[in-house]
């Protein structure tokens, strides 16, 4: 059994822009199970509608170029400040804030932070 969703703004469970698109429902086992993709965090994010409990697709974020997830740059780092970056595209780079917390730390604006 499939179920799809259009009307219900799905909110990131992180930063709470809302990630209308991208958002699918999958009925799996155990029951449904809600995948979506925030822009600003540039990562995927599964969620249990009926518990609310959520967890990250990926462990790392991933590239806005070409969506492969974030390695660790190992000339930058040190054991204080852990910077992550895409192989292909050294624009896209993020700081490792420990708990799962990452912020962009690239060459330009984050690409949804509109002002
Ligand atoms: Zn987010
Ligand atoms: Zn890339």
């Amino acid at each position: 059994m499939t179920t799809t969703n259009g009307s219900r703004t799905y909110l990131c469970p992180v930063c709470s822009e809302p990630m209308p698109d991208g958002l699918t429902v999958k009925w799996l086992g155990h029951g449904p199970r809600e995948h979506g993709y925030c822009a600003r965090c540039s990562r995927r994010y599964e969620t249990d509608p009926l518990t609310g409990e959520h967890r990250s697709d990926s462990w790392a974020p991933l590239c806005h170029e070409c969506g492969a997830e974030v390695l660790l740059d190992k000339v930058r780092s040190d054991l204080v400040d852990r910077y992550y970056m895409c192989r292909d595209h050294p624009a896209e780079v993020w700081k490792f804030q420990g708990d799962d917390r990452w912020q962009w730390a690239g060459d330009r604006e984050s690409p949804s932070a509109h002002r």
